[in-house]
């Protein structure tokens, strides 16, 4: 993409209104905006960025078997009477009337509608287990949007929903999750600690909250000092295999860690030693919980057992803040001249900056690294505008792609151009050629 063709309205000055780090950075690289609280227009940057997270998230719900749906963000009330929820929500549910006077809302949440979809097209155990997820727009009224898309009021979400004949069976569709929900994380640069949550009336191991560090948290953390040496990488498990996912749950679930509602002191204390109780702050990203049968048996969602009884379902449903997710990237990653993508959310991989349009050397050197790096499939914003260079550095740096390939007629003359890595600032002068084959093998790792 070419700067001088491209949609990036860039800020200067932070503005007043953003309290938080990324808040001020989204908005200063031309990622969103507001158009009433806490609801937002994705703009081009922060559009690549968001359809990097749902990628990553729609990748890791796949492999674990979950199977992608859509569902409508607008839906009847009738189906929330059923389950007792439509008076019980308050007045975070946006309430809506169609023109025959019908209630209808816009979905907070999909528990009721997935329910009956299931319950209409699935009849026997034979056809258990299943996952169904989607990846839709959510309304909730909060009653403080703050933070930009951080806490919105509309918002992506990615729901899933799992549907099993026994509580044993759920306990692993559940484990599933968990392990995906790290997997996830990881892949975004991130070290989202799972730390129990309220888990209601099924009480037990059945809910988790996925949390990661930053002072700008809504909520209180209190973790063991352990989680720091866990392994975050790309952990392989064969999620057909029962007790291989249990043992990865296991290894994070054996530590101690609790958000602020679920901290208990005494414990906290009993089972890690004074060095390694840790505390901070943290953003919710994820949230998962095994419920049983709460929707499914007033939904009437039952299948015919192995020997004929109806049996109603268990079921869970897991929870990913999808556009959170772009503002907790920045919240982790950025440092005071600005964002630091990590590769795989970047939305583009490479800056390409052209110190001297005009000059013809330089702008066929330019065209040439620009096609050279297309054709290998890199994803590259090439600086082709008139700006001054430093005004061009200060744009790049803000907008944080991993990184700089900075070409001018100094350079040219000694046959280099230079490599600037955004992450850490190390800068490198190399032939063209090189400069290529380093950024392919960096984006699309060795040959
Ligand atoms: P919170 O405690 O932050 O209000 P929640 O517990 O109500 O969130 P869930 O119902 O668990 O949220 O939703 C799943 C995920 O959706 C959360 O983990 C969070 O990442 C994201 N999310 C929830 N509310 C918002 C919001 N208002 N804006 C952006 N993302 C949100
Ligand atoms: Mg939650």
């Amino acid at each position: 993409m070419r700067l001088s063709r491209f949609f990036m309205p860039i800020l200067r000055d932070t503005p007043k209104e953003a309290e938080i780090i990324s808040h001020q950075l989204m908005l200063r690289a031309g990622m969103i905006r507001q158009e009433s609280a806490g609801i937002y227009s994705w703009l081009p940057m922060g559009f690549k960025v968001l359809k990097r997270i749902e990628q990553i998230v729609r990748e890791e719900q796949d492999r674990t078997g979950a199977i992608e749906v859509l569902m409508p963000t607008i839906q009847s009330a009738d189906l929330w009477r059923k389950s007792g929820r439509y008076d019980a929500y308050g007045p975070e549910m946006l309430r809506i009337k169609d023109r025959g006077e019908r209630d209808m809302l816009y979905g907070p949440t999909n528990e009721e509608m997935i329910t009956d979809i299931f319950r209409q097209g699935v009849k026997s155990y034979k056809e258990l287990p299943r996952n169904l997820y989607h990846i839709q727009w959510k309304f909730r009224d909060e009653r403080r949007p703050r933070f930009g898309i951080m806490r919105g009021r509309e918002f992506l979400m990615k729901d899933a929903y799992s549907f099993d004949l026994t509580a044993e069976a759920g306990k692993h569709s559940y484990n599933k999750m968990f392990v995906a929900y790290l997997r996830t994380f990881a892949r975004m640069g991130l070290k989202a600690i799972p730390m129990r949550a309220d888990t209601g009336p099924i009480g037990g191991d059945s809910s988790h909250e996925f949390l990661i560090l930053a002072d700008t948290g809504e909520s209180a953390v209190f973790f063991d000092r352990d989680f720091y040496d866990m392994n975050w990488n790309e952990f392989s498990v064969d999620y057909d295999n029962v007790g291989d996912v249990a043992k990865v749950v296991g290894e994070f679930t054996s530590k101690y860690a609790a958000s602020d509602e679920k901290h208990d002191t005494t414990e906290f204390e009993k089972r890690v030693s004074e060095a390694k109780r840790m505390s901070g702050r943290g953003i919710e990203i994820g949230h998962i919980f095994f419920f049983g049968d709460k929707y499914t048996k007033p939904l009437g969602c039952v299948v015919q057992g192995p020997t004929g009884e109806q049996i109603a379902l268990q079921s869970g449903s897991y929870g990913i803040g999808v556009s959170r997710l772009a503002a907790a990237v920045i919240e982790a990653s950025h440092d005071t001249a600005g964002i630091i993508w990590p590769m795989q959310v970047a939305p583009f991989q490479v800056g390409l900056i052209n110190l001297k349009v005009g000059d013809a050397a330089t702008d066929a050197a330019c065209a040439d690294l620009y096609a050279k790096l297309e054709k290998a499939g890199i994803d590259v914003l090439y600086d082709d505008t008139d700006e001054r260079a430093g005004g061009k550095f200060a744009t790049m740096d803000l907008i944080g792609l991993p990184f700089q390939l900075v070409v001018g007629p100094k350079g040219l003359k000694d046959g280099v151009v230079e490599v600037k890595t955004r992450a850490g600032g190390a800068k490198e002068t190399m032939t063209a050629e090189a400069a290529v084959s380093k950024l392919v093998e960096a984006v699309k790792g060795k040959p």
